[in-house]
């Protein structure tokens, strides 16, 4: 164009465009390299850790949680906000690409996108630099008069990030506004010339500011032209080369994150990769002490955080006082990398985690119930890391006082209560149980087919026990050949492993294992989520382990388990998920069914359900654990269930029976809520009478839940 130079062949200040541009690209790049290879360092002294393989799997994972955004939509407005600015800067890397080579460049086209499909490219680029835009002064308001609660960093977790976010949003709105002033002045001037002028989307961005700019003269334009692409190539390399100082890091980082996310979330991480249980004697210092003991991988967590606080946000530990709140267990990391890998300096090994980022306090507060982890759109890992950093703790004796009696318990007596071996099968010995239910207990090879395996609390307890009977009574009931292990059955040991004990853990998994084998059964059923889990995940080479919710829902299916009619029709029902039977091992509608599969059972959900149930205060050890808190996580619960008008609480674990109930009594709700466990509900309600006289008082129930509606 006559008047009207490219930016490359501009000369300004005497120095050539070309020349100017090729020296920024290469300072940026140079800058950038540096300090990403700075940020490397600690994962290459940091701990071993196996994310190699299943290659087809991770990719899967690449394209459902980052390229799909998968998490995002469950929180709908940032979540939507997210979803446009990641398409944005997707759609505008190509885009990006071809503005950075036109400095060195004159008319450059990326291949494959002249004619048509340029043209077509184009318009959409045009809409994508106009929508982030929007989306970053969208994000800007949000920031500074909405204040989501979720962003707000209470004093004892140090600075907020605010100012430092509203930088970098403000940073990206530079950068899409000089994007967009670069394509609207080449526009505006090639209009002016009578030339055919490259056609701008309508309505978007570059448009409005061509027909602001089309009688603009000619050298003003020029000026203008050259400006708004050097401010591009500023803002471009300043943000590339600043965001590896902060949380926008993990828009570098977020797709390994999430290429070398954890694909076998159930399992618990070994001690150490690569060192196999016979080998633990040899590892001298157990768990994460000092920062160098996390993996690589955790490492790139703490990077790929973007601080959302959505993991806080669903954390219940969080929710009732408890000191500790995931997101900032990431953010400390992070800090603390920071300090001591510096980008400028030498790196210096800093002092142990424990005492000086994360009390011992905040470490024990998590009952690993996977809220946070569920919650992550980035894949980021907790439970593996507390339980790391509670075996490092472990290991240097520093145990919580209230935990150190079940501990020994467990140790001498294989249950956390110091209860003799003998009495663990004293829950199937009252006279009256007896008449309706003979318990085998499996004393030698091949004297059943399923083992029921009860656990401590459940062979314990004096109110769990009655989940036992009504378990065993339920197997009777749908002719189960089945026996419990009795004195030779110790705790399962999952609430040890994720306490951080693990040669405890391995001394009661593999005396249950033995004792499993002996007794030559082919499958297992428990009633205990807790169990269920560390037999289907934590144990090896023991027969196919089934919860009792699972067994009972399949026998409904295949019409071996009738249900007579609820007596009190107008009791409402909700659903507690247990943490480790729901979110550990997605089994949430077997129970459901049941419930739903019995007559005139009313039955309504809470808002926190399912994938975002909301623990009941942990199980295990954690019943020993006094933590500082403002409120029981129970309590919580209970409040829950009666907001959404519920006046019976049906869970599937012994555990949160305990919690539950004990909610009930801390929050004076005796006589307005009760608890109860899926299997006394079934056991309860499973008839023994004939189908006929079961069909008719069905359908009076129904008659009379219809009136009821009706009159409504
Ligand atoms: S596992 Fe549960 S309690 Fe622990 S940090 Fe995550 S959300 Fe909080
Ligand atoms: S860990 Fe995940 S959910 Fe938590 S603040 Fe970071 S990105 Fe958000």
């Amino acid at each position: 164009m006559d008047g009207f130079q490219s930016v490359a062949q501009v000369t300004s200040w005497f120095v050539a465009g070309r020349a100017l541009f090729v020296f920024i690209h290469v300072l940026g790049l140079a800058c950038f390299s540096c300090i990403v290879a700075q940020r490397l360092v600690p994962l290459l002294r940091a701990e071993r850790d196996f994310r190699f393989d299943w290659p087809w799997a991770r990719l899967e994972g690449v394209l459902k949680y980052w390229l799909a955004q998968w998490k995002q939509p469950r929180y709908r407005a940032a979540g939507t906000l997210h979803i446009f600015i990641f398409v944005g800067f997707l759609v505008l890397a190509i885009r990006a690409f071809s503005v950075l080579i036109a400095g060195v460049r004159e008319n450059f086209v990326m291949p494959g996108l002249s004619g048509r499909a340029g043209y077509v490219y184009d318009l959409i680029t045009d809409y994508a630099a106009t929508i982030v835009f929007l989306c970053m002064v969208i994000a800007v308001i949000r920031r500074l008069v909405f204040k989501p609660a979720r962003y707000a960093v209470p004093a004892r977790y140090g600075k907020g990030h605010k100012a430092d976010a509203i930088f970098l949003l403000s940073l990206i709105a530079l950068l899409m506004l000089a994007d967009s002033l670069f394509a609207a002045v080449k526009a505006a001037a090639e209009a002016q010339q009578g030339q055919s002028a490259q056609v701008l989307a309508a309505f978007s961005l570059p448009w409005m500011l061509r027909n602001v700019l089309v009688s603009t003269p000619l050298p003003i334009l020029g000026r203008l032209y050259f400006g708004a692409y050097l401010v591009h190539e500023l803002t471009f390399y300043f943000l590339l080369c600043y965001r590896p100082f902060g949380i926008q890091f993990h828009v570098e980082t977020s797709l390994f994150n999430i290429y070398f996310a954890k694909l076998d979330r159930e399992i618990l991480k070994p001690v150490r990769w690569g060192v196999g249980d016979e080998h633990l004697d040899q590892v001298k210092s157990f768990g994460v002490k000092t920062f160098e003991d996390f993996t690589w991988k955790h490492m790139l967590d703490f990077y790929s955080c973007a601080d959302c606080g959505r993991c806080s946000d669903n954390c219940p530990a969080n929710a009732v006082g408890r000191p500790l709140s995931p997101r900032f267990i990431t953010s400390k990391a992070r800090d603390y990398s920071f300090e001591h890998y510096p980008v400028l300096g030498r790196a210096s090994k800093g002092p142990a985690l424990i005492g000086s980022i994360y009390s011992p306090d905040e470490i024990w507060s998590c009952t690993t119930c996977g809220a946070c982890e569920e919650e992550c759109p980035l894949l980021v890992e907790y439970i593996d890391k507390i339980v790391d950093l509670r075996r490092g703790m472990i290991d240097e004796g520093n145990v919580p006082q209230s935990l150190q009696k079940p501990l020994k318990a467990l140790e001498s007596r294989g249950n956390p209560y110091g209860k003799m071996e003998k009495k663990r099968a004293d829950w199937a010995t009252p006279k009256e149980f007896q008449q309706t239910c003979r318990v085998k207990v499996l004393d030698h090879p091949n004297g059943a087919e399923t083992l029921y395996f009860v656990d401590s609390i459940t062979s314990f307890d004096d109110r769990m026990q009655a989940i036992g009977r009504a378990t065993a009574r339920i197997l009777n009931h749908v002719g189960e050949n089945f026996g419990i292990l009795g004195a030779a059955e110790r705790d399962s040991g999952h609430e040890v492993r994720r306490f951080g004990e693990e040669t405890l853990f391995m001394a009661l998994r593999d005396h249950n294992v033995d004792a499993i084998k002996a007794s030559g059964v082919w499958r297992i059923v428990t009633g205990d989520p807790h169990a269920y889990n560390a037999l289907k995940h934590d144990y090896h080479d023991v027969p196919p382990v089934e919860h009792i919710s699972q067994l009972i829902a399949r026998e409904v299916r295949a019409g071996n388990i009738r249900f007579k009619p609820v007596e009190n029709i107008n009791n409402v029902y909700t659903y507690h998920d247990p943490c480790y039977l729901g979110r550990h091992n997605q089994i949430y509608d077997d129970p459901r069914d049941v419930l739903d599969a019995i007559p005139g059972l009313a039955r309504v959900e809470m808002t926190r359900s399912r994938d975002r149930s909301f623990c009941c205060g942990g199980g295990g050890l954690m019943l020993f654990y006094e933590p500082k808190e403002e409120q029981r996580m129970g309590v919580k619960r209970v409040q829950m269930a009666a907001e959404a008008g519920a006046n019976v609480i049906v869970t599937a674990c012994p555990f949160c029976m305990v919690n539950m109930e004990d909610a009930i009594k801390v929050a004076g709700m005796e006589g307005k809520m009760t608890a109860i466990d899926l299997a006394e509900l079934v056991d309860q309600q499973i008839a023994r009478a004939c189908p006929e006289w079961i069909e008719q008082q069905a359908t009076e129930i129904r008659e009379c839940v219809t009136a009821s509606s009706d009159s409504h």
